[in-house]
């Protein structure tokens, strides 16, 4: 069997393929069997068949054989009791009759010599010439003497006068004989004539099959033929008759019941056949199932693992192989369900730990980006803060000089610098004069100036672009000042320009290299650009002598333009829920010091002590000239405790700073203050009480024994 015809069964069950040889063969054997035992049968049959056409054949010789010895019997018996007389001659009925026959069947006649002259049958003739001839019986057939077939026995008898008669036995073979012949069989016999014509059966409906002429020679030589139709095989053969005659005959056998019996049979051993497969293959498929059960839990199993069951175990299946399959199948599930709960178990480390790391790397991106905004918030914080700041600053006073003093204040305070130059532009000359500076000592550079043309600082006013110079060893530009100051480090230079209108030239410097970050670049920027506005203000202010907003004498805030400042403080402080602080503060017996040195010198005090409020205070802080010898400092988001601080400080300032004449004129030889605070909104949200409030405090200060800070209490209103 080639192998695709092979793999059509591949998908069988295998109860299936173990049956299906098994039950081929079976099927082989049973048809064998069948077919073998069919022709055995049929071959036997057959034999049997031929063994009764034997059978007949000997019966129906030794039939003829017995007649011919019965007639010459007949014929002997009858010469020895003949009567001599010649004359006797016709039938003798008596010798029928001891046959038993009758006398259509068996005549026994005497002839004369002239009686046979009288013959009609030529042959009877010849017969009876030869047997005259030779002085012998003789005995002949005759298909038809003169209607029916007959044996005929010719006996000379000679009387003794010597006459010649003749003694004529006639035999009729009739249907009557052959069917007294075939009367236990169930066959046919017939009687045929030297040219193989039917004569006679034993049955009138009975022919046999015609025969050949050669089959007649043959039959004639002594052989026998045998001849087979649908439904009767028939022998032929030739019985001798006397010395030269003979009797063809044949005898015939039905077939049909042969025929009939071997496809009865054939049916029964098939059904028979057919029974015991269907017996055996559901037997044999009951076993075979019965074997195959435990292997069909394993697939089951097998099947229940593959799904991802793990924790199934096959039952006990006994101690054959299977069951040996069973138990090894088991063991090996059980360290697959170990391998792959141990596998689940590293994954679910391993994504745990990826989570981890996923998250951990999330937070340190989100902690940067928080950084970054932190950093970003806190730098634009500082900038709003500075720009606050100097905003304050620029709108305290208009006196350039402070303005530019607290413009370096809150750049140092907010970008650290070491030193910084500030130069003025005068358009006339067309010429950068050095006005102030920072960490420099100012007489090194006082009354230096450079040209729009040179060095970094004339660079940048010439373009009216912010120059930044990372590393000045590194700038063919730079002067260092003209040789005055080192020239190494950073540095910025910003123009301060409005509407195109070059105001001066700010120099940042830092002893670092690459020291100024983006956003002190930008803070620097927005300071310029504040600064000149300022710059423009104090100029244009200066040149319309508006005087309504600054006390002449000292150059503060004067009373009115402090009020309107503190009014938008409170605005500012309501909005941002902030706090500030306001101190009160008047020279201690200055009445005194006029009487003694005169108003001039009083002014000059006066003067001066507003510098040193000016000096000590906060770039953000506003002082102010309340009246006479009267100020008031602003202290924008400062508590009580911060008040003090800062009143404390200028308390010690005045008292510690020398002023020419007071030891004459001042009870402690010293020129002294006394200050009142007031804190916003914590003592009051008006500022006119608040006012008042510092004013009290500032009384008590007076009445405890001046040179010294009182803040106001809740608890004073009682006392007051
Ligand atoms: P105390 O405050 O310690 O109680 O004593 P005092 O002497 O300072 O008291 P008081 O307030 O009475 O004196 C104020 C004096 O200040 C009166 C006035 O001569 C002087 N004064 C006011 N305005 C000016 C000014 O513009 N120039 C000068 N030179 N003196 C002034
Ligand atoms: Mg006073
Ligand atoms: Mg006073």
């Amino acid at each position: 069997m080639s192998l695709p015809m092979l793999t059509r069964f591949n998908h069988l069950p295998l109860s299936q393929k173990i049956l299906l040889p098994f039950f081929l063969v079976l099927v082989l054997l049973g048809l064998t069997a069948t077919i073998g035992s069919v022709q055995l049968t049929s071959d036997s049959l057959s034999e049997s068949i031929d063994q009764q056409l034997d059978d007949q054949h000997s019966l129906l010789e030794m039939a003829i054989k017995n007649e011919e010895q019965r007639l010459t019997t007949f014929a002997n018996l009858l010469v020895a009791l003949s009567p001599d007389d010649p004359e006797e001659t016709g039938t003798i009925p008596l010798a029928a009759h001891l046959n038993g026959l009758s006398s259509q069947e068996l005549s026994v006649r005497i002839w004369s010599e002239q009686q046979i002259g009288s013959l009609e049958q030529p042959q009877l003739k010849q017969m009876v010439t030869h047997a005259r001839r030779s002085g012998r019986t003789r005995i002949r057939f005759f298909p038809a003497l003169p209607d029916s077939p007959a044996l005929v026995l010719v006996k000379p008898l000679k009387d003794t006068a010597g006459d010649q008669r003749y003694i004529m036995i006639r035999r009729t073979l009739g249907q009557k004989f052959f069917r007294s012949l075939m009367k236990p069989s169930r066959g046919d016999c017939h009687l045929l004539d030297r040219n193989g014509n039917h004569l006679v059966s034993n049955r009138p409906e009975a022919s046999p099959p015609r025969l050949s002429a050669d089959e007649i020679s043959r039959l004639i030589a002594g052989r026998r033929v045998n001849k087979a139709t649908a439904t009767t095989r028939t022998q032929f053969f030739a019985v001798p008759l006397g010395t030269s005659d003979l009797v063809l005959l044949g005898v015939s056998l039905p077939t049909r019941d042969l025929g009939m019996l071997v496809r009865s049979l054939a049916t029964r051993s098939a059904i028979t056949v057919l029974l015991a497969l269907i017996i055996f293959g559901y037997f044999f498929l009951r076993f075979i199932r019965g074997q195959l059960r435990p292997l069909e839990t394993l697939l089951q199993a097998t099947e229940t693992v593959s799904r991802g069951q793990l924790d199934y175990r096959l039952p006990d299946l006994g101690n054959d192989e299977i069951g040996k399959l069973a138990q090894s199948f088991n063991s090996m599930v059980s360290q697959l369900d170990e391998l792959y709960k141990e596998k689940i178990d590293q994954q679910r480390q391993l994504t745990e730990q990826r989570e981890e790391l996923k998250y951990r790397e999330l937070l340190e991106a989100k902690n940067a980006e928080i950084e970054r905004a932190n950093h970003e918030l806190r730098a634009h914080l500082k900038e709003m803060s500075g720009l606050f700041q100097l905003n304050r600053a620029m709108t305290s006073t208009l006196d350039l000089g402070i303005l530019f003093d607290r413009m370096m204040g809150v750049l140092k305070d907010l970008i650290h610098c070491d030193r910084m130059v500030l130069f003025t532009y005068n358009a006339g000359s067309e010429e950068l004069l050095v006005r102030k500076t920072h960490g420099i000592d100012p007489e090194l550079l006082q009354g230096m100036t450079f040209r729009l043309d040179e060095g970094i600082t004339g660079k940048a006013a010439l373009t009216q672009q912010l120059l930044s110079i990372p590393d000045l060893k590194n700038d063919k530009r730079n002067l260092g000042y003209k040789g005055k100051s080192h020239s190494g480090g950073s540095m910025v230079s910003v123009p301060l320009v409005v509407k195109k209108r070059l105001s001066g030239v700010l120099n940042l410097h830092k002893i670092e290299t690459n020291a100024f970050s983006e956003s002190d670049i930008n803070l620097v920027q927005a300071v310029a650009n504040q600064a000149a506005i300022a710059i423009e203000n104090s100029q244009l202010y200066e040149q319309a002598r508006s005087l309504s907003n600054t006390d002449e004498l000292t150059g503060l805030a004067n009373r009115r333009h402090f009020q309107m400042i503190l009014k938008r403080e409170v605005a500012q402080a309501q909005r941002y829920h902030s706090h500030f602080s306001l101190i009160m503060a008047d020279i201690d017996h200055f009445k005194a010091f006029n009487d003694t040195h005169g108003h001039l010198r009083g002014d000059i005090v006066l003067k001066k002590v507003a510098d040193i409020l000016l000096q000590n205070t906060r770039g953000i802080d506003l002082v102010g000239r309340f009246g006479g010898e009267e100020f008031i400092v602003l202290l924008p988001k400062t508590d009580k405790l911060g008040a003090e601080a800062a009143a404390e400080k200028l308390r010690s300032c005045v008292m510690n700073d020398s002023f020419p004449g007071e030891e004459e004129s001042q009870p402690n030889g010293t020129l002294t203050l006394s200050l009142g605070i007031a804190e916003y909104p914590n003592d009051s949200k008006d500022i006119y009480e608040l006012l008042d409030l510092a004013d009290r405090a500032l009384y008590r200060a007076k009445e405890e024994g001046r040179n010294r800070f009182v803040t106001w209490q809740a608890e004073m209103h009682s006392a007051v």
